[in-house]
């Protein structure tokens, strides 16, 4: 056919139109003019049509980029495969089979597919396994908004988990789940910006708010630094116990200011008060006198003026009374007014002292994080000095949470405060309590090795189990986790309390309730 003439297929084209009954469309000839003149049939490349839509596609991921990028070389070149290996790799997905040949991202893939019957029986079980706990893991970090992702990651782990998996299909559920992973984790860092800067806006509204600045100041830098990344729940952990410290101290403050300024006012009130009767008892007596002068005037005789005078000196003599007793009150009132002057500004001072130097958690009385550093500091130079062990426990109260959801936040409360008693009662008086977080305590122990301190916090245990904490008239069995760690010869402290705290976190791990050694 190739050596035909033109007008000759022309005419060919024409008769198997009508005879193959097609529709006479441009396309229709220019296909079976193609098929008769041998021409590889191309159709129409709509390269406009492609271009407005690769410019619709997002380019977030570096993934996306690269695709979206080979998606507009492949259209630059009218190239259908490229158009199409570009798409697919975008979308996540892997060719169905190995004919994109010139695709830049269809080889790879390929590769990996033609090789997954190959490596299938090498992929064991336990790999799967292990990857679908990799998942499993992964997962609280990514949130759990996203009701089609949370299907695609229980589909992905059920397949992983079959009996007899079959890898081929599980590497395409995995490329599609990495693909839509991408998304939800970029969703997750952005929600974790934005709420930090939500929080700090709240730290700086809070010391807006605040009746002084100067009190609140320290604990609100505090607050900021704790709330800057890198975050770890310890750090966040830090950022609600002094939140609720300036929450508490604030409340507290405002209180009793606001109780100084309603005696100032009632002060002020009956000051006005005293006042006006003042000026009407002085009317009055301008009055009298006005009228006593005036009879004086008329007066005939001596025995005339007596009476008068006599009322004067009376009146005179009230006065004196009156304007005596007012000036004893308002010396009284103004020396209360200030009083409660100084009464204020003390307040203040003392919030400002109590906001930098307080070493002691008002709720439970145990030292707080800034007492524990300086204990500590003690304690162990103590034991330096002397050569004796020190044994460092942390324990944190186990489902806490829970009876703060069920019995409410003021019985948490309460369960706190009662953990601390019972602690303090069955330690040795050298033994220091300190609230380290939430419900998390740590206590010293000087001069005790690591056995012995394993020992104390069993103990302290058992106490626990004899003594009930009372919910109103429900018994309630707290129990806790603990880590303890020996202090090393050349340790530094803190480090000390990160090992009790990674055993306490081993004890969770284990099943709660129990002691471990560091
Ligand atoms: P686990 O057994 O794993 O330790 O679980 P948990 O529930 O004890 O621990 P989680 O960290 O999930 O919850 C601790 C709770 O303690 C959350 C927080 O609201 C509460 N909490 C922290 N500080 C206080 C406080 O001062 N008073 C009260 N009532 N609750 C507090
Ligand atoms: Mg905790
Ligand atoms: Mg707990």
């Amino acid at each position: 056919m190739a050596d035909k003439k033109a007008f000759e297929i022309a005419r060919e084209t024409l008769k198997q139109l009508t005879a193959r009954k097609l529709t006479p469309t441009p396309a229709n000839y220019l296909a079976l003019y193609n098929e008769i003149a041998g021409i590889p049939h191309v159709p129409h490349f709509p390269a406009d049509i492609l271009r407005d839509i690769s410019q619709g596609l997002p380019a977030k991921t570096p993934g996306q980029q690269k695709q979206k990028g080979l998606l507009d070389y492949a259209i630059d070149r009218l190239n259908w495969e490229g158009v199409k290996s570009a798409l697919i790799a975008y979308g996540g997905f892997v060719p169905v089979n190995g004919s994109g040949s010139d695709g830049a991202a269809a080889p790879a893939l390929n590769v990996v597919a033609a090789a997954a019957p190959a490596v299938g029986s090498a992929i064991s079980a336990e790999f799967l396994g292990q990857m679908g706990r990799l998942i499993e893991y992964a997962l609280p970090a990514l949130g759990s908004d996203d009701p089609r992702f949370n299907e695609q990651t229980d589909n992905l782990l059920k397949a992983m988990r079959q009996p007899g998996a079959d890898v081929t299909a599980i590497k395409l559920m995995l490329v599609n789940y990495s693909h839509r992973l991408s998304f939800a984790a970029e969703d997750q860092a952005e929600i974790r910006v934005t709420l930090l800067k939500l929080l700090h806006l709240v730290f700086e509204n809070v010391a807006e708010l605040s009746l002084d600045e100067q009190w609140l100041k320290g604990q609100m830098d505090a607050l900021m630094e704790a709330a800057t990344p890198p975050l770890t729940l310890r750090r966040l952990d830090d950022v609600e116990r002094r939140l609720k410290d300036v929450i508490f101290k604030q409340k507290d403050a405002k209180q009793r200011a606001l109780q100084t300024q309603e005696e100032m006012r009632t002060m002020v009130a009956t000051f006005i008060d005293r006042l006006s009767q003042m000026s009407q008892s002085t009317g009055t007596f301008q009055q009298k006198l006005e009228e006593s002068a005036r009879l004086i005037e008329q007066a005939k005789t001596l025995a005339d003026i007596a009476p008068v005078l006599k009322d004067v000196v009376g009146t005179t003599r009230n006065m004196a009374r009156e304007s005596q007793t007012s000036r004893e009150e308002l010396e009284a009132l103004r020396s209360r007014a200030l009083h409660s002057e100084a009464e204020l500004v003390r307040l203040h001072q003392e919030l400002d002292r109590v906001s930098s130097q307080a070493r002691h958690d008002p709720l439970t009385g145990a030292l707080n994080r800034k007492g524990l550093d300086e204990a500590l500091n003690r304690e162990v130079s103590h034991v330096r000095r002397k050569e004796l062990p020190l044994s460092v426990a942390l324990l944190d109260i186990d489902n806490f949470k829970k009876l703060n959801d069920t019995l409410g936040h003021a019985t948490g409360d309460a369960a706190l405060s009662h953990l601390a008693a019972v602690a303090r009662e069955c330690m040795r008086p050298q033994d220091t309590l300190a609230r380290y977080g939430g419900e998390e305590f740590v206590i010293l122990l000087p001069d005790t090795p690591l056995e012995k301190g394993i020992e104390a916090m069993t103990r302290l245990q058992r106490e626990l189990t004899k003594r009930f904490f009372l919910a109103g008239t429900e018994k309630l069995l707290i129990t806790f986790s603990a880590g303890v760690a020996q202090l090393a010869a050349d340790e530094e402290p803190a480090n000390a309390i990160r090992r009790a705290d990674q055993a306490m976190y081993l004890a969770k791990r284990a099943g709660k309730n129990r002691v471990l050694g560091a």
